[in-house]
């Protein structure tokens, strides 16, 4: 099967890592990075060009089309490329709206009936004064269109929260939910529905919390707390009725629905929609499916996935630490040469070869180094051991991923 993965993040890295490891696989990537390079050949496109990423489909003789990152998705690449007649995994443009807005998120899971935060969409700023009168701090304003994942304030402080939503333009202003936030992967083909196992991610730039929003600074799964009846609960309650809302509509959805919920008091909440692989929850939840992954994207893609055999998880535990440039979240520091990025389990997020061969930092997330191990605390000692054999000046990372849940700490309201 001759696969074409469009992206060049860490996202994309384990990507390939799964296509390729089904020898069946034939990978070609655009416009990849220099660790897909290891496994898949690498042409170059101009991800978010529907015309061009489907014209090199054509070219490159593709049986199906994964794309990694939502801008080529609501762009309408997955539309360009089945127009074709190129099987795509990734929701239609339509669909992508799913994340692509967030006020037609709250919409379609109003419609649907499906528990999430109270919400106004607001342009002007009496709209504004209104809501965060209503809600109450700690305040949620949401950027509306597509932000790569930092379009989200949570303060306390009322005054950076209106001068986000004057920032912004137009915001989703929400009530704040309170409990251990998991992200849970959706294989789908609009109809048929298959959840991979729940993961957690890390937000914030620091350890314990703080600081910052980001990209995402590490994940593990799976989540020994969460409740046994956890992924049930969601399919039946906010997947599914989704899924049918979105059919209902004529736009459905198939491709990845990344659902982020908190886990309240009342239950699980969705916090918020995505529609693709989330970054870095990825690099672990692929490292623990034994399933052949490119099988199952191409089931999803062909609307055969009812037919697909369960899935198979490997045992234990998988950490990711992000290594981050200098001044990442902020403005990132880039062409910092990056030593012990070629030991296995690394995984490129944002790196380029200079034209003399030597690995440089091109981005905030530069790497996200990867491991399994028996249990959480293994897969914590072999990530962070990897971490240790890594160099890039003035790079940072959290020390504290996993280290929670390996304590048995995380409890659920
Ligand atoms: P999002 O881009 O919507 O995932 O938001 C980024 C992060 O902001 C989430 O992972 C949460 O930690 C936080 N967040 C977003 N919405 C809420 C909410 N309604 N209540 C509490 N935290 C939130």
């Amino acid at each position: 099967m001759r696969v074409l993965l469009i992206g060049s993040g860490g996202r994309e890295h384990a990507l390939a890592l799964g296509l390729t490891a089904d020898p069946a696989v034939q990978l070609v990537a655009a416009p990849g990075n220099p660790g897909i390079a290891e496994v898949a050949e690498l042409r170059d496109v101009v991800a978010t060009d529907p015309a061009a990423v489907a014209a090199l489909a054509v070219e490159v003789g593709a049986d199906l089309v994964v794309v990694g990152p939502e801008a080529p998705l609501v762009a309408g690449v997955a539309d360009a490329v089945r127009a074709k007649g190129i099987a795509c995994f990734g929701p239609s443009g339509a669909a992508a709206q799913l994340e692509g807005s967030k006020a037609f998120a709250k919409d379609v899971m109003t419609s649907a009936g499906v528990p999430t935060a109270r919400a106004y969409a607001c342009t002007i700023e009496a709209e504004v004064d209104q809501a965060l009168d209503e809600f109450g701090a700690p305040y949620v304003v949401k950027n509306d269109g597509l932000a790569a994942g930092k379009g989200v304030v949570v303060t306390e402080d009322r005054a950076a929260a209106v001068a986000h939503a004057r920032d912004c333009g137009r915001v989703v202003i929400e009530e704040f939910l309170s409990g251990p936030e998991v992200s849970l992967f959706v294989v789908t083909d609009g109809t048929a529905a298959v959840p991979l196992m729940p993961a957690q991610d890390f937000k914030r730039v620091g350890d314990g919390d703080a600081g910052p929003n980001t990209g995402g600074m590490g994940a593990y799964a799976p989540l020994p707390w969460a409740p046994a009846d956890l992924v049930d609960r969601v399919m039946a309650e906010t997947v599914h009725p989704t899924l049918a809302e979105m059919r209902r509509r004529g736009t459905p959805f198939a491709g990845l629905l990344y659902v982020g919920l908190a886990l309240t008091p009342n239950g699980p909440k969705v916090i918020e929609f995505n529609a693709r692989f989330g970054d870095p929850e990825t690099q672990v939840v692929l490292a623990l499916l034994e399933t052949p992954l490119a099988g199952l994207l191409r089931a999803a893609a062909t609307g055969e996935l009812a037919a697909h055999p369960p899935l198979r998880w490997r045992p234990g535990a998988a950490v990711t630490v992000v290594v981050a440039s200098h001044n990442y979240p902020g403005t990132p520091r880039t062409g910092d040469v990056i030593t012990g990025a070629e030991a296995p389990g690394v995984i490129h997020a944002g790196t380029v070869r200079r034209p003399d061969g030597v690995l440089v930092s091109a981005g905030g997330r530069v790497l996200s180094v990867t491991a399994t191990g028996p249990d959480l605390a293994g897969a914590r000692e072999a990530a962070y051991a990897l971490v240790e054999g890594i160099t890039l000046d003035g790079s940072h990372h959290r020390t504290d991923i996993a280290l929670r849940a390996a304590q048995g700490q995380i409890t659920v309201p």
